[in-house]
């Protein structure tokens, strides 16, 4: 069996045409969706993704603010610019690119964006919404893994679910989402005992983990659905090196019913995702009806 490789890359694109249909639509009433993404210091991996976000964000028809401060910015000079953002009208969605340099407190920079403008959903009122089944603001890349999966099995309602990662960006918005979806879902970790065993019943299969292609064979159960978080990069045969999954691919394709590659699975949703995000916040500030997208 060959699994069906669930093309990630083509899913964004649609859903970034359907954004840019819904923003077009708004343009016309006089409202442009505008997101400030606010980098500090230098990280080269960062830089890449917030050159990668601002071009998608402009080519959706959105405003993009782009906001740099030096790697030795202090706390109190970022808090002041998260409040100077809160404050912005035109500015709909805030996102403060993680990591942070070590003199700064994420938690704090977190908590001081405007809950409403919050296009991360790492807030704790969004989280805490998003826990207890109300309308939030949910973090970009676990609202890709369920899309993802739901252009496989569009009801996702009675399956079990296996989340392996527990993190407050993936694994546990993620589990919360599938719980939403009617799933029974199972949070696995580095304390879960015989791991293997525990997916290999899994309908469904998330791997958050950042261990390169840890999840094998025989740990898939035959026709799962899998979907790979993982972005890990190791040593390539050339001498330079490639990027490969929590899963190993190869194997999974084998036995799984569907499976994301890396790159081109879960990686563009995020932006894509983060599109939709923030055209919500757009319209919920002006107090207009969520897209229909
Ligand atoms: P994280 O904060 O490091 O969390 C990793 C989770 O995996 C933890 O809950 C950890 O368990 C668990 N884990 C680690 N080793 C394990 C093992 N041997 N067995 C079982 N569980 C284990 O990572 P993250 O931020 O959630 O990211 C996870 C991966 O997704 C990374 O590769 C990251 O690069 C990638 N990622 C991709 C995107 C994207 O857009 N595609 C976005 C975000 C993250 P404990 O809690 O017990 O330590």
């Amino acid at each position: 069996m060959s699994a069906h490789i669930i093309d990630g890359k083509a899913i964004a694109a649609d859903l970034r045409a359907r954004v840019k249909t819904e923003v077009d639509r708004l343009a016309r009433t006089g409202l442009m969706p505008g997101i400030a993404v606010v980098l500090v210091g230098h990280n080269p991996a960062s830089e890449v993704y917030v050159r990668s976000k601002a071009g998608q964000v402009t080519a959706a028809g959105m405003r993009s603010f782009d906001h740099r401060l030096p790697e030795d910015a202090s706390e109190a000079a970022l808090l002041a610019l998260v409040a100077q953002l809160n404050a912005d009208p035109a500015v709909h969605g805030i996102l403060v690119q993680l990591p942070l340099p070590p003199q700064i407190d994420a938690t704090r920079i977190i908590d001081a964006i405007d809950p409403g403008k919050d296009v991360d959903g790492f807030h704790p009122l969004n989280a805490g919404r998003l826990a207890i089944g109300l309308p939030a603001l949910v973090p970009c890349t676990p609202l890709g893994c369920v899309t993802l999966a739901k252009t496989v099995r569009p009801s996702l309602a009675g399956l079990d679910a296996v989340v392996i990662g527990r993190s407050n960006i993936v694994g546990k918005p993620l589990a919360q989402l599938l719980i939403a979806e009617s799933a029974t879902v199972t949070v696995a970790h580095s304390k879960t005992r015989d791991l293997p065993a525990l997916c290999r019943s899994k309908d469904l299969l998330f791997a958050a983990i950042g261990r390169p292609e840890m999840v094998r064979r025989d740990w898939i159960k035959p026709g799962a659905t899998v979907i790979d978080v993982g972005i890990n990069r190791i040593p390539a045969a050339d001498g330079k090196t490639r990027i490969v999954g929590d899963v190993a691919f190869a194997e999974a394709r084998e036995v799984a019913g569907a499976v994301t590659p890396v790159p081109g699975g879960v990686g563009p949703m995020t932006i894509a995702c983060l599109l939709v995000n923030t055209l919500r916040a757009a319209c919920r500030a002006k107090g207009l009806p969520p897209p229909a997208l």
